[in-house]
């Protein structure tokens, strides 16, 4: 899942994005306000995390420009203690929740966990296809009841996979999840991680249907057949 954050204070949008990146995800930030409009409309997030407070361009203005542009990225609102006045201006202009700072990492994870939950399908914390099943809050993945050990960008891809099993998915959709702006993606890389997940997820269980496929000329599939 890939997360931008847009806040000036550099200490807490640092800490931010090196806290999630340590949770398997794919962080930009923004350290202003237009920066961070401009990469909210261009780039395809599955949440924001947006301080009201900012040079160029206020977290407000952001989300109500992000609604009216028609981007419905699930927006998470940082609020400086006390401004009660904002979170309810926040809620009006499109935000989908807001934490008061200070505030424990714990619960900005678990929020975002939360808000990145809500599409149509309501998807709980533990993801499954057949016989294979991955926890987002304990990292916990098996397959057939045998614990399955993935390095982080392997259980980045697989969440995002398993979020739109049998669905085809692009390269371009992939990268755009699970890597961030600054990765350094060469054209084979998602080929490659599909590679190391089969190896994990199908080769060792080789009386099992094969649960990644290749569409050949599309993109990849996780899904119980072809
Ligand atoms: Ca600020």
């Amino acid at each position: 899942m890939r997360v931008l954050v847009v806040e000036d204070e550099h200490k807490i949008a640092n800490s931010i994005k090196r806290g999630l990146e340590q949770e398997a995800f794919a962080v930009d930030v923004a350290y202003d306000g237009k920066s961070g409009f401009a990469l909210a409309l261009a780039e395809d997030y599955d949440a924001i995390v947006l301080d009201l407070m900012l040079p160029e361009m206020d977290g407000l203005e952001i989300c109500k420009q992000l609604r009216a542009s028609k981007v419905h990225t699930p927006v998470l609102i940082l609020t400086a203690k006390g401004q009660l006045y904002d979170k309810v201006n926040g809620l009006n202009a499109g935000a989908d929740d807001y934490l008061v700072k200070p505030f424990a990492f714990a619960e900005l994870l678990a929020r975002l966990r939360a808000l990145m939950r809500r599409p149509k399908e309501s998807l709980g914390s533990i993801l499954t296809i057949e016989d294979l099943s991955l926890n987002t809050l304990t990292y916990e993945v098996t397959r057939a009841g045998k614990p399955i050990e993935l390095s982080k960008k392997e259980f980045a891809l697989l969440e995002y996979m398993l979020r739109h099993k049998n669905r085809i998915l692009t390269k371009d959709q992939i990268i755009n999840h699970v890597w961030d702006y600054d990765a350094d993606i060469l054209p084979n890389t998602v080929e490659v991680y599909i590679g190391y997940l089969r190896n994990k997820i199908d080769k060792p269980f080789k009386d099992r249907t094969p649960l990644i496929h290749t569409v050949r000329g599309f993109g990849y599939k996780i899904g119980s057949d072809k």
